[in-house]
Order: C-alpha cells, then sequence, then structure tokens
C-alpha cells in the first residue's frame, strides 16, 4: 500500500493515478481507492460542509465520520487528494442536487460553494491543531509539514533508528496536550446535538469514530513497521511523540480560566513514570476537570440552538498554533538476574568509599554491572542483592541472589549473549566474583526478589577460636541444639548507622567440623535465619547477643573467618 499516490489534474476525473507498483497490485489498490471514493462520496454533504467551514482538516472529517480504518489502507495518500475528494463529496453531490431538484436537507447559500471555500481560513485544523495534517514545530521550533502519513512515519523511523540500529519490536506511544482532548469533547457534543436525529448518525457505532490520538497511530503504525523492519506489540523499546503546547500558552498559570472552562496544567514536562505518577495521585483533580468540562459542553449544548457551528467555531477558539512535538525513543529498563559468588574477602558487596578512599579493591555491583552493561550498550545499570554480606565474608555455595537494572539497553540480550556475559564474568583474570544462573527477568523480578529475602534462611561456615581446648561433648551439645531462640541488640560495630534494637532470631541448627591437628579451631556449619548476625553470635558482642556459641560453650569464642555457603530462596 506504500506505492506513490498522486493526484491527476489532467482532466476532469479526479481519481488519483497510481505509480511505481507491481501491475496486479496497482488494480488492486485502484479498486480500493476507488471504494474510498465511494465511501467519502456517500457522506452527509451538509454536515460535510459544516466542518469544513469550520476548519477542519480532511483527516479529522474521515475521522469524525467513521472513515479512518479505510484512510489508513493509503498512507502515501496526499492532503491535497484527499482535500479533492471532501471537495468532490460537496460540489459535486450540490450539482446532482441542482439537477434532481433533491429535498435533502442543505445550508442556506450552499449552491454558491466553490472550490475558494476550501482553502482553510486556518493555518491548522481547529480541531486536532495539526497533529492529523503532519504539521507541528520541531525541537528547533521549525515549522514542519509532512503530505502524507507515509512522509511522517518516514521522519519519526529515521529519528528512531538514528539512535537504536537495531530494534527486535517497538510500542507507540502519543501524549497530547489537553486542549486537544477538550476540542474532542465539544465536537463530539456538537455532533450529538447537531445531527443527533439523522440517520446517518444513528447509524454510526461508537467505534466508527475513533480519537484524533488513535487516528494518528492509525495512521502510521503499518508504515512504521514496515520502515523498521519490525512489528509493533507490547515491547520494552518505545517511540514516544510527545505534542506540547507552545512557550507562550506553556507560560500562562497553572488551572487558567478560559471561558469558564478550566484548563489542566500543560505547563511540566514529565517523563513517562513522572506522569503516570502524577495522573495517579492527581485523579481527583482530573476528576474534577472532567466533571466541570462535562458542564461546560452541556452548557454549550444548550447554546447551540441558538448559535449553531459559530458558537463551536469559538468554542475551538482557545488554541490556534501547531504544537511542538518531540521524539523520544527509549527502551523500558531490562532486568538481567542471578547469583553471584563472591571469592574474595577484600571485595565489598557495592562500591564502598570512605572519604574517597575505596575500601576494599573492587566491589561485586562494578565487576558485575560493568560487564553486563557493555553487552547491552546501555546508559546505565542498577545493582539489586537479596540482603548482603560483609567485605571480608565470601559468597559460596549456591551465592546470593542479584539483579542489574540496565536503563536503556541499546542491544536486548538475547540467550546467547546472556551466556557471553556469564562467561565474561567467570572468567575473569582475578577470580574476585563469580555468577550462576543468569537470565532476562521481566519487571517483577526485583518485587520477587524483595519477598523472598525476608523470609529466607542461610548457610555459613565460620572458623572459630575458643580460649580453652574443643572436645567432643562441645560438638554434641552445640549439634544437638535445633531451632535456638536467640535475642540480638544490634551489633556494636553498626551502632553508628542502625538504630538501636533487640531481635530474637532463630539459629536452625548447627554442626561441627573438626580441623585436623588443631584442639582449639573447628569449623562451625550454621543455618539462621535472614538476618541474624553472625559474628554476634560467635564472640556474644559483650552480651548483647544471648545466648552465644562464648556463653553456651562457657569460654571466650572468637570468629576469624565467615563465609554464606547458601541463600535459600526460589527466586533465581
Ligand atoms: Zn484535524
Amino acid at each position: 500500500m506504500a506505492s506513490e499516490v498522486v493526484q491527476d489534474n489532467s482532466g476532469g476525473d479526479e481519481r488519483p493515478q497510481i505509480s511505481n507498483s507491481a501491475a496486479a497490485n496497482v488494480a488492486e489498490e485502484v479498486e480500493e481507492l476507488k471504494l474510498l471514493q465511494d465511501a467519502v462520496y456517500a457522506l452527509p454533504t451538509h454536515a460535510v460542509k459544516d466542518f469544513f467551514s469550520l476548519g477542519a482538516c480532511a483527516r479529522c472529517i474521515f475521522r469524525l465520520f467513521g472513515l479512518c480504518q479505510k484512510i489508513s489502507s493509503f498512507p502515501s495518500l496526499p492532503t491535497a487528494t484527499m482535500n479533492a475528494m471532501l471537495e468532490k463529496n460537496v460540489l459535486g453531490r450540490d450539482r446532482d442536487d441542482n439537477c434532481s431538484g433533491s429535498a435533502e436537507r442543505k445550508d442556506s447559500g450552499s449552491q454558491q460553494l466553490s472550490s475558494q471555500t476550501f482553502v482553510l481560513e486556518h493555518a491548522v485544523c481547529r480541531i486536532c491543531l495539526g497533529i492529523l495534517d503532519y504539521v507541528y514545530h520541531d525541537e528547533k521550533e521549525i515549522l514542519v509539514k509532512k503530505d502524507s502519513a507515509y512522509e511522517f512515519a518516514k521522519i519519526v523511523a529515521e529519528s528512531v533508528k538514528q539512535e537504536h540500529p537495531q530494534i527486535d519490536s517497538f510500542s507507540l506511544e502519543v501524549s497530547l496536550p489537553p486542549v486537544v482532548m477538550d476540542n474532542e469533547q465539544v465536537v463530539r457534543s456538537f455532533m450529538r446535538k447537531k445531527y443527533g436525529s439523522e440517520h446517518w448518525f444513528l447509524q454510526k457505532t461508537l467505534t466508527d469514530c475513533i480519537s484524533i490520538k488513535d487516528a494518528l497511530k492509525l495512521s502510521i503504525l503499518d508504515t512504521l513497521e514496515k520502515l523498521l523492519g519490525t512489528k509493533s506489540n507490547l515491547s520494552t523499546f518505545r517511540i514516544r511523540l510527545t505534542y506540547e503546547t507552545s512557550e507562550e500558552s506553556r507560560r500562562k498559570p497553572d488551572n487558567e480560566e478560559i471561558d469558564g472552562c478550566k484548563r489542566r496544567k500543560t505547563n511540566m514536562l514529565y517523563t513517562a513514570d513522572e506522569k503516570q505518577a502524577s495522573e495517579t495521585s492527581g485523579s481527583k483533580n482530573f476528576a474534577e476537570h472532567e466533571n466541570k468540562q462535562y458542564e461546560c459542553t452541556e452548557g454549550f449544548a444548550k447554546d447551540l440552538e441558538g448559535h449553531g457551528s459559530d458558537y463551536l467555531k469559538f468554542q475551538l477558539e482557545k488554541e490556534s498554533q501547531p504544537f511542538g512535538l518531540v521524539f523520544l525513543c527509549y527502551r523500558c529498563p531490562i532486568y538481567i538476574g542471578g547469583r553471584y559468588l563472591k571469592y574474595s574477602r577484600n571485595v565489598s558487596q557495592t562500591c564502598w568509599m570512605i572519604e574517597d578512599e575505596r575500601m576494599g579493591e573492587a566491589s561485586v555491583e562494578e565487576i558485575i554491572g560493568g560487564s553486563i552493561l557493555p553487552l547491552c550498550q546501555g546508559d546505565g545499570y542498577k545493582f539489586h542483592a537479596a540482603g548482603r554480606e560483609d567485605i571480608d565474608v565470601r559468597m559460596l555455595g549456591t551465592g546470593r541472589p542479584f539483579l542489574v537494572e540496565i536503563q536503556n539497553a541499546h542491544q536486548v540480550p538475547s540467550e546467547e549473549l546472556i551466556k557471553e556475559m556469564e562467561m565474561k564474568i567467570n572468567s575473569q583474570e582475578n577470580k574476585l566474583v563469580g555468577v550462576k544462573n543468569l537470565k532476562i527477568l521481566d519487571n517483577k523480578g526485583w518485587a520477587l526478589m524483595r519477598e523472598g529475602e525476608a523470609e529466607k534462611q542461610k548457610q555459613y561456615a565460620a572458623l572459630v577460636w575458643i580460649s580453652r581446648p574443643f572436645n567432643d561433648d562441645d560438638s554434641k551439645t552445640l549439634s544437638s541444639l535445633q531451632e535456638m531462640q536467640i535475642l540480638q541488640k544490634t551489633p556494636i560495630r553498626v551502632l553508628h548507622r542502625r538504630s538501636p534494637l533487640e531481635r530474637e532470631k532463630v539459629i536452625h541448627w548447627m554442626k561441627v567440623e573438626k580441623i585436623a591437628g588443631s584442639c582449639q579451631y573447628f569449623l562451625l556449619h550454621l543455618c539462621t535465619q535472614a538476618g541474624t548476625y553472625i559474628k554476634e553470635f560467635v564472640h556474644g558482642d559483650l552480651g548483647r547477643t544471648h545466648p552465644s556459641i562464648g556463653s553456651i560453650l562457657g569460654c571466650r569464642a572468637e570468629i576469624l573467618q565467615l563465609d554464606v555457603t547458601d541463600v535459600k530462596m526460589d527466586c533465581f
């Protein structure tokens, strides 16, 4: 359908001529175009005239009369051809009417209509303000006008390709200033009031008449898919077209009263997330506005009898300048999760600086994030983990669940790329950190990890020293303790950053592994509730943790080394 369509000016027949297309397609397209012309010709002339004289663009008229779907099959159809079709409807019908003496309803003086009537008084459509005529101010404030949906889609596709040469799919979002929605309400109300009892209007279904936003999307979606070589769906890659009112109207105070109707706040540039948040939090105001708007249109409808389309014109007077248009394309965050292993006692989980001095030689966050980010070609990353271990504690065994959030990835990782990431991290020469089970997660991954974190059990291996020889009875004592409750006051070593609290924790079980040739050292394997301070459980923290290994064995106990050997969580 993307073939060139040019208007034939050579004779009286206004049927557009089609070129540069395969013969079969041409025949098919000519047939479809004929059907479209017939549909346009069948539109109620008096109503088309009303909208023409109002200053509505051809695409708005097609939209309001339910021809949007048909028009969208001709993305290359130039605006002039559409105008010509509508012109033929009005002028042709008038001629017919004059000949046959038809009694069909007409506005007075319509017989004198000439094609000059169709030169719009206003630079832009009074309803969509140029959106469906593809008129807008670009980011350099230069006025741009594209002649067809195809030409407009081309601009969008080019700007997408510049930033993201390769995308696997996309979703198209359109954001319009409130004044456009206001205009739509006014026009719909006008149509209901003026044509509500007419046969053609009663036959129309609600879905026939689509909004400006949907009409814009519909007009360019197929072409965008072709030009970008991919499908549109609920993709994490977003193409966002944001129409904004001119600088002048942005400087107007918020909620200014115009014609007794409140304007919605338009002077803020939102990111998609902020906008959603503000729409949610401000839903009451929005509802109030809608009610107010309803009252306005109701009042307006009552006045219609007296004022007719002049009143509609007045209602649509609020904006008459084309909007600024901002193209934005971005990838929603991608989440890559798995479990990490930390083999070093000198690597912190996240980058840890004290007075400009780095603690430890590296961080898990930087090693993993720094390896994944370039492969996804993202703008940045955030690292989240299910709990943390101290810098001098190794993370072994099953590893600890983590996820990395990649912002605006230009490359969506494939299965192979994920494997490549895993290899890259695991084959680093210094062997400080490793990963396993690396995979792409959906946006619920983060919540899943946080949920599991509170319930999880953790297993440790601790190298313990006691102040007297360790004997078999000690070993039996420790192994016999199961589901033991302990009380822990916030450890002295973290009191400077944690509030002083007393927490009840559970030691699920303990096992002792003797170290050959040593009587005061042993390896303690233990499984505890999440959040237990293990170092304090061993030495007692000056009595702040009770009972402790020291208090149970009745001697001094010190912890020399600690490894996390398992983090029991279902996720990752
Ligand atoms: Zn329009």
